[in-house]
């Protein structure tokens, strides 16, 4: 991997690091090379590495700016790769934008978000999936993905896709010895051997997809289409089946996410419900604007809730929304106020139906909640297994489809020594590309542009 100095990149960055608003301790970020003058200027003298230094933070004219702690982490071993510089002052908004225009001052650049890891990761000192494991713990909404992408920030899944690849090289090699040599003068044992290794090379990658799925649903979850009439009982059942696992969380502003009315966690997984009250027909151009921005986000759903209450049949208009929502989309016939009802009045029979299932519950009592709950989780393809999930992605899961489809090409040309390593060869570069490897500049722009600020 290219070193940062060669990239260019070594110029000085500096950031707040803590969030806005006010708080105890604020710190501000520097990394770069040559970072002593900067520190004489602000604390009139250089730190010993990784001791903390109590000094006062001065101004362009020696004024004193906060008093805190300095920290000083010298090239190599800091975050970035680079001559780090912490200076915890206090955190109040305005003590941190005069140090930070202070450092400006001093020959600092503003870092864009995800710089620090960016360069943490151009020099080595993470690999692609663990900077995205430091992004997505930062974004963790529950204790289990927080856990989950703890893992895969110090390297656990890393660990496991190189030691696929290691199998890989050494796969590879024993392959291209054989190129040279005719068809008839392979030894049969190197040839079971090598069909050995790659039999046992993909049930390998099969268990670490299987693990990084889950570790997709734990990131992502799934999105829920929420369809009932007011009163029948929608905010009394969400918390409900939020139960204990945590609050319900306002949405994600900015993202398509902004039509979401809530997110639960079940079990740590997030399910994003967007709610349809107000999906109605209307001339009002702004309100459309917002009718149509649900019902594009309604077309990445991944199920459905229609909530009424029992007894009770559904509206028109959650009838029409349920007509216009894929056929194949599972949906939940839930029937609220079961506690209303004496038992034989409404038959409470689970029934199921290709994706569909109708579920008997009473928000009120907790009665059938259960049932709504596993029916999510499953339905989320959530199936928790005694092994630690890392936390994983998209990208992470595509990848590693590539590289079992390679593997899979693979075995089928086993004959074909050529077309045999080139197989192999193509399953390598796919894994690569999780830890970074073989990553294009435009794929690094966006993992590090979705980074908060000072990260
Ligand atoms: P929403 O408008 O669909 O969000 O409905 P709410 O959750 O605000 O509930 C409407 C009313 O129904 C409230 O008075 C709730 O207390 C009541 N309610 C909700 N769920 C149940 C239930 O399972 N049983 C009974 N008896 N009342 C319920």
């Amino acid at each position: 991997m290219s070193a940062i100095v060669s990239r260019g990149t070594s110029d000085l960055i500096v950031a707040i690091a803590t969030p806005s608003g006010r708080g105890g301790i604020g710190v501000i970020r520097v990394s770069g090379t040559a970072l002593e003058p900067l520190m004489r200027a602000v604390l009139d003298a250089v730190p010993s590495p990784r001791r903390a230094l109590y000094s006062v933070f001065r101004g362009g004219a020696g004024e004193p700016i906060d008093k805190g702690i300095a920290l000083f982490f010298p090239a190599p071993h800091s975050y970035t790769g680079e001559d780090v510089l912490e200076l915890q002052g206090h955190g109040g908004p305005a003590v941190m934008a005069q140090l930070l225009k202070r450092c400006v001052g001093l020959g600092c650049r503003i870092a864009k978000p995800g710089e620090f890891t960016e360069r943490a990761f151009l020099n080595d000192r993470l690999d692609l999936a663990q900077a995205e494991g430091v992004a997505d713990l930062i974004e963790a909404g529950s204790e289990e993905a927080a856990r989950s992408a703890a893992r895969t920030l110090t390297g656990e899944f890393s660990g496991r896709v190189h030691q696929l690849t290691d199998g890989l090289i050494d796969l590879r090699t024993h392959v291209e010895a054989c190129i040279d040599f005719p068809e008839e003068e392979i030894d049969p044992a190197d040839r079971a051997s090598q069909e050995r290794k790659l039999q046992a090379l993909t049930l390998q990658l099969e268990t670490l997809s299987a693990v990084a799925s889950q570790g997709a649903v734990l990131r992502d979850g799934l999105v829920v289409v929420l369809i009932g009439r007011p009163n029948v009982g929608k905010s009394s059942l969400l918390n409900r089946l939020a139960g204990e696992d945590l609050a319900i969380v306002t949405p994600v502003a900015g993202t398509t996410r902004d039509t979401v009315r809530a997110t639960i966690y079940l079990r740590g997984v997030p399910i994003h419900l967007i709610d349809t009250a107000g999906l109605r027909d209307t001339e009002d151009v702004v309100e459309r604007v917002g009718i149509d921005r649900t019902w594009a986000a309604i077309k990445g759903a991944g199920a459905a809730l229609l909530i009424s209450e029992a007894g009770e049949m559904a509206g028109i208009e959650e009838a029409q929304i349920l007509q216009r929502l894929p056929g194949s989309l599972p949906t939940a016939w839930v029937y609220n106020k079961i506690d209303l009802y004496q038992p034989k009045s409404v038959s409470r029979e689970t029934s199921r139906q290709d994706n569909n299932v109708s579920l008997y519950v009473s928000a009120l009592t907790g009665e059938g909640v259960e049932e709504l709950r596993a029916w999510l989780l499953e339905t989320a393809g959530w199936q928790p297994s005694g092994e630690g999930v890392f936390l994983a992605r998209t990208r992470h899961i595509a990848a590693l489809r590539l590289a079992a489809g390679h593997l899979q090409a693979a075995e089928t040309r086993s004959a074909q020594y050529e077309l045999f390593a080139e197989e192999l060869r193509l399953a390598q570069i796919a894994l690569g590309a999780i830890t970074g490897e073989f990553a294009a500049d435009d794929l690094l722009g966006e993992i590090f542009g979705r980074f908060c600020i000072g990260k």
